[in-house]
């Protein structure tokens, strides 16, 4: 049972009045949400979880199981906040909720908390740390321990489940972007535009060809590209998770790096980063040190798709005859709201059939972390976005978001689909190579 000295402190996470109050019970979000769709019941949707919050909010309510489960089903999509004409920050709520339930005693058991914490807040903020677990995946993967294991464990029916956690570990890079990177990059041409890049976290040591790609696309287009050395993990996935101040800690690391560069905009080809990055002068409105660095920070952070639509010379394209279907990253549509700009770069593909796929806003299960910590719930909601993307009978599916094209590829192999996955940024370069 939590003290109430505690739980006076824990309550304070919580947003103002004025975020908890702009629910208007009109229920239009309520279409929209994957977790009510699959329950129908009212505490699993947008405005049955605001309901549960805001009476945590005026004590009306105690903290349970319950309470914790609901804040941990949703899928912090944002799809609501695209819905809701009233304008609510549902984002802000779920994630202070998550918050008060990893300081308390109810959701997951305290070892769970323990690993999770330990896993984002000592291995994927400690940048040195994860990259050194990175090389032993890698060397799992590569070295046929994998294949060994997943046969043998491959014979017992009970371990069906941890064969399809083990098969969503993205593939590991052999060379992390960090490391393949110079600090500066430039142009062959003369530079019009100084751009800073962030590396991410998993981005940097399981999807390092996209950054790769994306410095190469960048360069091609006369920008002069920074990517520091010491910059850190941007802290989104340690926002959604309930770790708000180390996600705090990893923000005022990068405002103090990226302050000692100039440069005109801050490019991210993570959706979720680039989201939470855009975020941060919320983060720190009312600090007193870090407030201005943050406004200078959050309003330079572009999406690379975002960048390229309005300040990119797309000519250099060249003819790609595909078939191509794009899925719409949540952290891309619903919460930076990018969803014309991907779409335009496509399209100036000479040869490119882009078609459009059923649902391309719902969420495809990835959801950070959440494939691996709600994993049957994942499940049933890729199995939807699987049978749209089937419908389309496209031959490559684009998507702005590196844990999309993970759960995205997963999907594919698990339905028999045929079907590649690409980055925006890997599409966009494939067409400029392809000058034949
Ligand atoms: S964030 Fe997504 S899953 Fe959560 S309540 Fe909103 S629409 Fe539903
Ligand atoms: S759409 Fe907005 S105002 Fe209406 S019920 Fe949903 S969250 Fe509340």
């Amino acid at each position: 049972m939590i003290s109430p000295k505690d739980k006076a402190t824990l309550l304070k996470f919580l947003p103002n009045d004025d975020v908890l109050t702009q629910c208007m019970h009109c229920g239009m979000c309520l279409a929209t949400c994957p977790t009510y769709e699959l329950t129908k019941l009212e505490r699993s949707s947008p405005r049955g979880r605001i309901k549960l919050i805001k009476s945590i909010a005026e004590g009306k309510l105690e903290l349970s199981n319950l309470f914790a489960e609901e804040m941990n089903f949703c899928l912090d999509c944002q799809a609501c906040e695209t819905a809701c004409p009233a304008g609510v920050q549902y984002g802000k709520m779920v994630e202070s909720a998550r918050v008060i339930i990893e300081h308390s005693s109810v959701g997951s058991s305290k070892i769970n908390k323990a690993i999770k914490k330990f896993l984002l807040n000592s291995i994927v903020a400690q940048h040195s740390r994860l990259k050194l677990l990175a090389r032993f995946l890698y060397f799992y993967q590569n070295s046929g321990i994998q294949k060994v294991l997943i046969k043998v464990l491959s014979v017992f029916p009970t371990a069906k489940k941890l064969i399809e956690i083990e098969s969503l570990t993205p593939k590991i890079s052999k060379v992390f972007s960090s490391e393949g990177l110079k600090e500066k990059t430039f142009p062959e041409n003369p530079a019009k535009y100084k751009i800073a890049f962030s590396t991410g976290c998993i981005m940097d040591v399981a999807f390092s060809d996209i950054n790769f790609d994306t410095i190469e696309v960048l360069q091609k287009n006369q920008c002069e590209i920074i990517t520091p050395k010491k910059q850190v993990c941007c802290g989104s996935l340690h926002a959604h998770n309930g770790e708000i101040e180390k996600a705090k800690e990893l923000a005022k690391k990068n405002l103090d790096v990226f302050s000692e560069f100039e440069y005109d905009f801050l490019i991210s080809n993570s959706a979720g980063c680039g989201a939470f990055m855009k975020e941060y002068v919320h983060l720190f409105a009312d600090d007193p040190q870090y407030a201005q660095k943050a406004k200078m920070f959050s309003q330079r952070v572009k999406d690379i798709s975002e960048f390229l639509a309005n300040f990119g010379p797309n000519n250099q394209m060249h003819s790609l005859e595909e078939t191509v279907t794009y899925h719409d990253a949540c952290h891309l549509c619903h919460s930076q709201k990018i969803t014309e700009e991907p779409r335009k770069l496509l399209q100036q593909i000479p040869g490119l059939n882009l078609i459009p796929l059923e649902e391309s806003t719902w969420c495809c299960g990835s959801a950070g972390i959440y494939n691996v910590t709600r994993h049957d719930d994942a499940e049933k909601i890729l199995e939807r976005k699987m049978k749209n993307l089937k419908d389309t009978g496209a031959d490559v599916v684009v998507a702005g978001n590196p844990g999309c094209i993970g759960q995205l590829k997963y999907g594919i192999k698990k339905y028999g689909l045929k079907m590649e996955v690409l980055h925006t940024i890997s599409l966009v370069k494939k067409s400029m190579e392809n000058n034949i």
